[in-house]
């Protein structure tokens, strides 16, 4: 049975945070938590969240001071399922339905005009929200069982690397949530392509596993890559974000020589020295702390975060940027910001 009295000290700091694996008991437990108005930290294919009840401010303010986020970075709402969708939107459009139909459950959120019944804290003010079905069936479920639209943003402190175990959330938010269900590593490794509908064309606001390619292949319609534009239209893309504790710059693709000396250079003045690359170029590096991130660049999306957060104890990475592959544009996005746009 669930211990009330614990509900009583979620509100103080230094709370205990239980972390749950993947259980019929965890759903429950999620749900009971989520419908008092309290957050927890749930799993999903790209990055795990950080939910609460979208329509509940109360709960909405948690989430934002839990993670030190700023207000006016709009959160995701979660659905269980896409026929949930037009309770939360004012309306849907024939472009907006395709893509619902075609992409969702999955990686991506589609951004709408929002109803009333969705707290404005949750859109930064906004009058849109962005809507999210997961492919995880884990996250799916525990949405529905709180039989709520669950708002989220990523499960970190903000600024750091997004988590993709449940280890990640505990070392930034252990004694600021009441609740983490851990359901192994994250699939994508990365959020959630951000799109909206604008004069018949889709506009990518952030990109992620669904790529520029996927809509026009699936869609027949103007695809346009808005995110890191002179226009900031996301206002979380404007933020310094995914950071490691050390410094990071990013290299070309095959610029082995110059990784190397500046390796070596870094290493000759006492620096503690990573190389990020793919795992086929790691003999180029012999000798060299080197870690392999995968094969392309849908590996490495995969295993970014959690390298960046094995190895931020050093005191520099080198990241080898990696075109291969279709998540190309979402990894490169998450590298760049991680080393702040440092590139040699
Ligand atoms: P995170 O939850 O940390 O993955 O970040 C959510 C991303 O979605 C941020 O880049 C937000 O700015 C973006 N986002 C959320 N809601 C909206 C919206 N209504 N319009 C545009 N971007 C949004
Ligand atoms: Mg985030």
């Amino acid at each position: 049975m669930f211990d009330g009295q614990k509900f009583l000290v979620y509100n103080k700091t230094n709370m205990k945070t239980k972390v749950m694996k993947a259980s019929i008991r965890a759903l429950v437990v999620f749900g009971k938590i989520i419908r008092r108005g309290e957050i927890a930290a749930f799993p999903t294919e790209t990055v795990y969240g950080l939910g609460g009840d979208a329509t509940n401010s109360f709960a909405v303010e948690k989430i934002f001071k839990a993670k030190g986020r700023p207000s006016d970075n709009p959160l995701i709402v979660h659905l269980g399922s896409k026929f949930r969708i037009k309770k939360y939107v004012e309306t849907i459009s024939p472009l907006e339905r395709e893509i619902i139909k075609k992409f969702m459950p999955g990686p991506i959120s589609l951004v709408l005009k929002k109803n009333e019944l969705i707290s404005s804290l949750v859109t930064a003010g906004g009058n849109t929200v962005a809507i999210r079905i997961p492919e995880c069936k884990l996250a799916r479920r525990l949405i529905n069982f709180s039989r709520r639209p669950i708002c989220a943003p990523s499960a970190n402190t903000s600024k750091r690397p997004s988590p993709t175990v449940a280890a990640h959330v505990l070392e930034d938010l252990n004694g600021k949530i009441p609740l983490i269900v851990d359901g192994g590593q994250t699939e994508v490794g990365i959020e959630s392509t951000v799109v909206k509908v604008q004069d018949g064309k889709v506009y990518i606001l952030r990109p992620g596993k669904i790529s520029k390619e996927d809509f026009e292949k699936e869609l027949n319609v103007e695809v346009i890559e808005k995110a890191g534009g002179a226009v900031v239209e996301s206002p979380g893309v404007k933020y310094a974000h995914y950071m490691p504790k050390c410094r990071m710059v990013l290299a070309g693709e095959n610029d082995f020589e110059k990784v190397k000396n500046f390796y070596n250079s870094a290493e000759s003045s006492g620096k503690s020295v990573v190389i990020f690359c793919k795992n086929s170029d790691l003999e180029k590096f012999k000798g060299l702390n080197c870690v392999g991130l995968g094969e392309d660049s849908v590996d490495a999306s995969h295993n970014l975060f959690k390298a960046l957060r094995d190895y931020e104890e050093n005191d520099l990475i080198i990241a080898l940027k990696i075109t291969n592959g279709t998540m190309a544009a979402g990894l490169y996005n998450r590298m760049s910001k991680a080393a702040k746009g440092e590139e040699i």
